[in-house]
């Protein structure tokens, strides 16, 4: 098995030599610079090659990077250049990888609301479109024969589209451990429902009217789905393809896509399952995955990333109540809004270090981590046992790569905090380069109004 994440990259005195010298060089700074994210390159490069070389050589892939799980433009630049493409929801997103340098070929657009202005764009553009419904289907429909009478009108004839388009399925598989995450159930909002009554009639006749459709696309679900839940979608997905084009007499179904998915191990320094892992089961789910009849298009976001980054914030004062330590920082709902508001699915490590950025040593004590809103709940660990923290300490929340700093909740108008790439040279020497500036109080009047 190739190492997905070499430990390497993985360890806590390569994060404790990263947060030391973000210290020394003023990037956390107990006055100045309270709260930052960090994206390690090195890892994220590597996670990225485990990921390339997990599909054999025989396969035609792209892998789409999901935009949402870190849409800033540098980390999306940083994808592109280590061979990904990129899968957007809407016009923020597909915007963010048009500045990031993506082809309109490489990205890949789903969202099961696209409106007819950004499906008019994404056709324009040549963008993958994935159709979520058959309201939606209908809305291509119109806007291909507009696109032919103003062809027919310039006297050019019926232009075949340019996108590769496909359409999502819902292989309502079942959910994984987090409901909010499962996108494969019995009734869930995306996709069309393959084993709905009729569906599967009516998608072989919808293929056969329109030589147009070529793909098909499912996303199982995000974290909490097993590998072979995920697996067993995607062959439900490969099933239909070869029942079209069985029925159709002709292979108008040439590309599947996958989604994302793979679940990240939010407790340990383990890469969880890789996707190497993955791959073995795709094979044994689908086979034909790799018989090199059909391209694919996968769109892993969380799995990308999440391990390659942490959150760093100091302790601003400590206290006990009721008999439990609370520590008071400046990483919250507005950095860790998954864990705040649904804590049971979404644990975080965290690492306790003095002011200098060393790790903290001594007796392990219960402390609840919180975050600066105001509201109780507004807490990143409960009963956490590490050792005491102080004022002035550092808290690091680990794992927070995806979904977490670039992905901020506005809440008591507390700003977004900067983020950091990193790059570790062989001589141990630590190099910045920053990601997104942190937000100014200025910026935040300018979009409050004021
Ligand atoms: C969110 C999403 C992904 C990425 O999921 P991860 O869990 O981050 O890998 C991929 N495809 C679609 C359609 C999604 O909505």
């Amino acid at each position: 098995m190739t190492d997905p994440r070499p430990t390497a990259l993985r360890s806590p005195e390569r994060r404790e030599s990263i947060l030391r010298a973000a210290v020394r060089e003023g990037l956390l700074d107990p006055e100045d610079a309270l709260l930052a994210g960090f994206l390690d390159l090195d890892a994220v490069a590597a996670t990225v090659g485990s990921l390339h070389r997990a599909f054999p050589d025989s396969v035609d892939v792209l892998h789409a990077f999901a935009a949402k799980a870190n849409s800033l433009v540098p980390v999306l630049a940083e994808l592109r250049g280590l061979g990904m493409g990129c899968e957007v929801a809407g016009p923020g997103e597909l915007a963010q990888a048009l500045a990031a340098g993506f082809d309109p070929e490489r990205i890949v657009f789903d969202s099961p609301a696209k409106t007819r202005r950004e499906l008019r764009r994404a056709l324009d553009l040549g963008v993958a479109v994935n159709i979520d419904s058959w309201q939606e289907l209908a809305r291509i429909d119109e806007l291909l024969a507009d696109r032919a009478d103003t062809a027919d009108r310039a006297e050019h004839g019926a232009p075949e589209p340019r996108s590769r388009i496909g359409v999502r399925i819902n292989p309502q598989v079942g959910g994984g451990s987090i409901g909010a995450m499962s996108t494969a159930t019995a009734s869930s909002k995306f996709g069309i429902a393959l084993a709905d009554e009729g569906n599967a009639e009516r998608l072989v006749e919808a293929f056969r009217a329109r030589p147009w459709l070529t793909w098909l696309h499912c996303h199982v679900g995000s974290q909490g789905c097993t590998p072979d839940l995920m697996a067993e979608g995607v062959a439900a997905v490969a099933g239909l393809a070869r029942r079209i084009n069985g029925e159709l007499g002709r292979r108008q179904v040439v590309g599947l896509d996958i989604g994302g998915g793979l679940p990240v191990d939010f407790h340990s320094d383990l890469a969880g399952p890789g996707y190497d892992e993955y791959v073995e089961r795709l094979r044994v789910h689908v086979p034909a995955l790799f018989s090199g009849r059909f391209r694919l298009v996968t769109e892993f976001g969380r799995s990308v990333l999440a391990k390659s980054g942490f959150t760093a914030a100091y302790v601003e004062y400590t206290k006990t109540s009721g008999g439990r330590a609370i520590a008071i920082t400046s990483a919250g709902v507005q950095v860790a809004t998954r864990t705040v508001f649904a804590p049971e699915s979404w644990p975080l490590r965290i690492s306790a270090h003095d002011a200098t950025g060393a790790e903290k040593r001594g007796e392990p004590v219960a402390q609840d981590i919180a975050g600066p809103a105001c509201f109780a709940g507004d807490l990143v660990a409960r009963a956490r046992a590490l050792p005491l923290l102080e004022p002035g300490d550092i808290v690091v929340l680990l794992d927070t790569g995806a979904y977490y700093a670039t992905t901020p909740f506005a809440y008591n108008g507390l700003l977004e905090p900067a983020v950091h790439g990193v790059r570790v040279a062989s001589d141990g020497t630590v190099r910045f380069r920053p990601l997104r500036r942190a937000q100014t109080v200025e910026e935040l009047l300018a979009r409050t109004g004021g």
